[in-house]
């Protein structure tokens, strides 16, 4: 376990040493495999049949494609799909709809990049949905089950930030606006909501990005003591106090 350096840093892997460096150590240092989930899935098929789309191939050709395909490996863990290839169709749809889809721009970009001025010997690693440089922009996608995304949430992504960054690194001007595209699985809606990247919001990602590093080169991984795997178990019911009768 110590010892461990990786080559590169998401801003997920950074997010998750944050939130709970312990499930940061199950993934990234053990690499135990999360199983595929249902969740995982409806988001995974949908960003391949978008890049698709903007590759200008039949994006809904891709999507059942790419449905079926995963489907087995569901099939095979006996867990069900939701929401439905229906209703990924008609998010599809209603993309297209409002004028979102067609040949456009440079989907999933790969990015490994040094961060300008935070004090770590790695580079950040990342890939942008899509980058559309005609037209001073990037997208990324967002599939939810909540309403939990707002352009304040949006804002305040570390992600937007480092992106935003490094599209100004790769295309030698400012990305005058991000469009974070939310997709609901659970009704047939998108939402574009434009955010800003900004140097401040990338100067934040820096400082976290020093103190995650300086905690894995101390091997540090405590448990967060808040999510599900570092929650103690369930107490067992009691049949009340237990009393000892010493005296
Ligand atoms: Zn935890």
């Amino acid at each position: 376990m110590t010892g461990f350096r990786p080559r590169h840093l998401s801003v997920s892997a950074v997010a998750l040493y944050v939130t709970c460096p312990a499930q940061y150590r199950r993934r990234y240092v053990e690499k135990l495999v999360t199983p595929i989930n249902p969740a995982m899935f409806f988001g995974s098929t949908f960003h391949a049949a978008l890049e698709a789309e903007h590759r200008g191939q039949d994006s809904e050709a891709v999507l059942m494609t790419e449905w079926n395909k995963r489907q087995a490996m569901l099939d095979a863990a006996n867990l069900g799909v939701m929401p439905s290839k229906t209703h990924a169709l008609a998010l599809l749809d209603e993309y297209k709809a409002r004028g979102l889809g067609g040949k456009l721009g440079v989907p999933e970009r790969k990015f490994v990049r040094r961060l300008p001025m935070a004090n770590v010997p790695v580079p950040v690693l990342g890939y942008v949905d899509l980058s559309i440089p005609e037209r001073r922009r990037f997208r990324e996608f967002k599939t939810t089950s909540g309403s939990s995304w707002t352009r304040e949430k949006a804002q305040a992504e570390r992600q937007l930030h480092v992106y935003g960054w490094d599209y100004s690194q790769t295309y030698h001007h400012r990305a005058e606006c991000a469009e974070y595209v939310i997709f609901s699985t659970v009704a047939p809606t998108v939402e574009v909501l434009e955010v800003v990247p900004s140097p401040d919001g990338l100067r934040a990602f820096e400082t976290e990005v020093e103190a995650v590093w300086a905690g894995i080169v101390k091997g540090e991984y405590p448990p967060c003591g808040e999510c599900e795997m570092c929650k103690p178990p369930a107490e067992r019911p009691t049949n009340g106090p237990t009393v000892t009768w010493n005296d």
